[in-house]
């Protein structure tokens, strides 16, 4: 495992809670001081002290088997106890039952890639978004101020917010993107210093931007970005890295960094949004991926949301995806139900264009999946086009479309990331087996015969109780 425990409330959060099996009482303590709220108005009542048997729905858990038909799943002190076949899966006495003939259950939704807004009023309103469509963990990458560090990890244990992940605030070069305001050394030194004090804050992740974007000659330097990831790795700290060519995905791989966020198709900056003429990853790169076990989280939907409702206008008429945008940026909503800002979007020069290389960041997704490079998935929710909540499930949705099976790209979006997630390979979350978190979503359809389905939900699941998915819309 990568080894953690720099920060008292990161020990108190993932290690103390793990050794002592005590979740509940681990928030007790990680929320007491923020005025954190476990029972909110307006919450449904908390599963049977008794515990909860969840009884005759389709199981989808996650690890990849089949899907158990007629399943039962005990859920007892926020985590399950038992999930299987329901010959071979007993009842104990004194649960409640809770019968989901013709539903399915898989396991909450594990978003790598969100961008929270604001402060905790506006960010609580963005976790009832989550909560409602099923989102129950999601790690937060780079935009992250101290104050919101600490407000993400007294959250993360709370009944009312998915458990979240952060990278504090990331890295650039001086002028270089997205280096306002966040971390930009000019020298190693620096770098190292810039790195420990985000790590004394308690954050899991060193994210940096390693492209060019606006600004030729502003790409964070080799020299740099090796100080970053040898500083973090050395204090128990992950390195992400946002890239979008190939040959640094080369070079980070050799300073040993192995999470990528976005692909190797030009997503940002100049000459984005033409097709490349060599879009795919070599086969030397796939091999490097597969040997350092490398693994990328593409978010299409950043792409693709730059039209998507000015091609798709219908999908605006969703009261609950029109109150996911509500909660981070009506602006993006009103401008996309403004019928000639939508004309000017499709009818624009370039807009075959975009859609090509749009098609060869899903080419990649495809190409890396198959060749059995690790593709998680999270979707820069947060950034003005991607609604948090709702955008995990149209993600898979462009899972499915790049060539996944409905299966495939569930495990992406719930058991994948979870293991990818510190401590690495010990996940108590994403998929719905003995002993792990009760975080859960049951549908009304199956999702296997379409994937759109996932966004058919009934109820979900966190730390073992009902969500009120009234929060999204009762603001
Ligand atoms: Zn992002």
């Amino acid at each position: 495992m990568v080894p953690f425990g720099t920060n008292r409330l990161f020990r108190l959060q993932f290690g103390g809670m793990r050794r002592l099996g005590l979740a509940i009482a681990g928030v007790a303590l990680l929320t007491a001081g923020c005025g954190g709220n476990t029972t909110p108005e307006g919450q449904p009542e908390s599963t049977e002290p008794g515990g909860v048997a969840l009884v005759g729905g389709q199981l989808i858990d996650g690890t990849g088997g089949a899907p158990v038909a007629d399943s039962v799943v005990i859920v007892r002190d926020g985590r399950i106890e038992s999930a299987g076949p329901r010959e071979t899966t007993p009842i104990p006495d004194g649960v409640e039952t809770v019968d989901l003939a013709g539903k399915t259950l898989m396991p909450g939704l594990v978003n790598l890639h969100v961008h929270y807004r604001e402060g905790g009023e506006e960010i609580q309103r963005q976790f009832d978004a989550q909560l409602h469509y099923g989102v129950t963990t999601a790690r937060s990458i780079g935009s992250d101020t101290p104050e919101r560090v600490a407000f993400l990890l007294e959250s993360a244990g709370r009944t009312n917010a998915p458990r979240t992940f952060t990278a504090g605030l990331g890295f650039s070069r001086p002028g270089g993107f997205n280096a306002a305001g966040r971390n930009a050394p000019e020298t190693q030194e620096e770098a190292r210093q810039l790195v420990r004090d985000q790590l004394a804050l308690g954050v899991h992740f060193i994210k940096m931007w390693v492209n060019e974007v606006a600004e030729p000659d502003r790409k964070i330097t080799p020299e740099i970005r090796s100080a970053i990831i040898d500083e973090a790795i050395a204090n128990g700290a992950i390195p992400v890295a946002h890239i979008d060519e190939e040959a640094d995905g080369r070079q980070l791989i050799g300073a040993g960094l192995t999470d990528f966020l976005h692909s190797t198709v030009l997503t940002f900056g100049p000459g984005s949004g033409a097709p490349m003429d060599d879009p795919d990853p070599s086969a030397e790169f796939i091999q490097m991926c597969l040997e350092s076990g490398a693994y990328f989280t593409p978010t299409l939907s950043i792409i693709q949301g730059n039209w998507h409702f000015a091609e798709n206008p219908g999908l605006l008429d969703d009261p609950d995806l029109q109150a996911a945008f509500g909660t981070y940026n009506p602006d993006a909503l009103a401008g996309w139900q403004d019928e000639e800002r939508r004309a000017s979007v499709v009818s624009a020069d370039n807009f075959e264009d975009r859609k090509a290389a749009f098609r060869q960041a899903q080419d990649f997704v495809r190409t890396m999946h198959e060749a059995g490079v690790k593709v998680a998935m999270g979707n820069d929710a947060g950034t003005p086009n991607v609604p948090f909540g709702w955008g995990m499930h149209h993600e898979m949705e462009l899972y499915v479309e790049a060539g996944l099976s409905p299966m495939e790209a569930i495990i992406a979006a719930t058991n994948l990331g979870a293991s990818q997630m510190p401590p690495v390979g010990e996940a108590d979350f994403g998929t719905l087996e003995a002993g792990k978190v009760a975080d859960l979503i049951v549908l009304n359809a199956n999702p296997l015969a379409d994937i759109t389905n996932t966004l058919d939900i009934d109820r979900v699941m966190r730390l073992g109780e009902w969500v009120d998915r009234s929060a999204l819309t009762a603001n």
